[in-house]
């Protein structure tokens, strides 16, 4: 068995938390530690649960465990983990920290690496003891607000909106958004790929008030839909989103879908295959470009406006889309009506 370091590694704790949330193949924010921990198969009970079987007081079980948060267990013999905690004392983001914490504990090894752990504590020294609890700490830190994550969508910037996107502390989110401002970018390593590549969605999905359409394209500076510069991250969390939330708290948005291949659109000739680049009739192109001489760049199916440059696409010069006042005057009327607070 392994002694415990002198000192925390911090380091460590902080790859395998990003390596956790790629293995869980986690994809959005906020990271929900009870979840993952049901998941994972450990037991979890609240310090109410306990006090009511036991006939004792919440102060009772938080001396006996020596916290007032949360506690987390192994049983060697079964290989079982079980985490208690403290779900009336504190706000919800502590408790969600405190949870965190103990997964740290959990998947740091802190429990299998050292033999001291698995008796109370009383069998560690206060380093020793404050040594571990800094490393969970870090592995709380990371699971919750994955530095990545929020410096590549930007979140990082705000600490309300920090706060907002993984639901943690206000001093938490003070921390991170210090240590993230200090970064120049993250590297392509194959973890921060992986990383990347889950979040996605979750990091570059974007709301524009002008047609309430959601699009996912990484560093649009247009609109595809209505080629408004206006859109914002779209993260329900965010207070901004607020307003826009029905009575039973859903936001709504707008689709508008792009041209359905099976007829050419524009001559409605029907000798059309998937692999058709163009109509051998009118000639009407079937790609979805960007018309501007300079940017040609590529645009999704529904897209009537270059995301780059903001020119009209292929697709809505040729007629192929309608142009998206339409779609919404024909679809969404009732919804257009109402006043929108951007
Ligand atoms: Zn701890
Ligand atoms: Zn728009
Ligand atoms: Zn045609
Ligand atoms: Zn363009």
């Amino acid at each position: 068995m392994n002694k415990i370091p002198r000192r925390a590694r911090f380091h460590r704790a902080e790859e395998m938390a990003d390596a956790f949330l790629i293995k869980m193949n986690i994809t959005k924010l906020p990271f929900v530690p009870l979840d993952v921990l049901h998941q994972m198969g450990v037991k979890i009970n609240t310090y109410g649960k306990i006090a009511n079987r036991l006939n004792c007081s919440y102060d009772e079980i938080a001396e006996t465990f020596e916290s007032a948060d949360g506690y987390s267990s192994y049983d060697a013999d079964t290989n079982k983990y079980a985490v208690a905690y403290n779900e009336t004392k504190y706000p919800p983001e502590r408790q969600r920290w405190t949870l965190a914490h103990e997964l740290g504990h959990i998947v740091l090894g802190h429990f299998t690496e050292f033999t001291e752990t698995r008796l109370a504590r009383g069998g560690l020294t206060d380093n020793e003891y404050r040594v571990l609890d800094q490393e969970a700490d870090a592995f709380a830190s990371e699971v919750l607000a994955p530095g990545l994550v929020l410096f590549e969508s930007g979140a990082y910037r705000n600490r309300d909106t920090i706060q907002d996107v993984c639901g943690i502390s206000y001093t938490a989110a003070k921390y991170k958004a210090q240590y993230l401002s200090s970064i120049a970018a993250y590297s392509n390593v194959p973890k921060y790929m992986l990383l990347r590549k889950q979040f996605f969605e979750f990091m570059h999905i974007q709301y524009c008030p002008g047609c309430h359409a959601l699009f996912i394209i990484k560093d649009a500076d247009y609109c595809p839909i209505c080629g408004g510069v206006h859109h914002t991250w779209y993260n329900p969390n965010l207070t901004i989103f607020e307003f826009l939330k029905d009575e039973r708290g859903v936001i709504h948005h707008m689709i508008y879908p792009g041209p359905d291949f099976h007829n050419c659109p524009k001559c409605d000739n029907e000798e059309i295959s998937d692999t058709d680049a163009y109509c051998k009739i009118c000639g009407t192109t079937f790609v979805n470009t960007c018309t501007n001489e300079e940017c040609r760049a590529d645009a999704d199916n529904n897209a009537r406006y270059c995301v780059y440059c903001g020119s009209p696409t292929t697709y809505l010069q040729q007629g192929i889309l309608e142009p998206w006042t339409k779609v919404a005057n024909d679809k969404y009327s009732n919804i257009f009506s109402e006043e929108m607070p951007f």
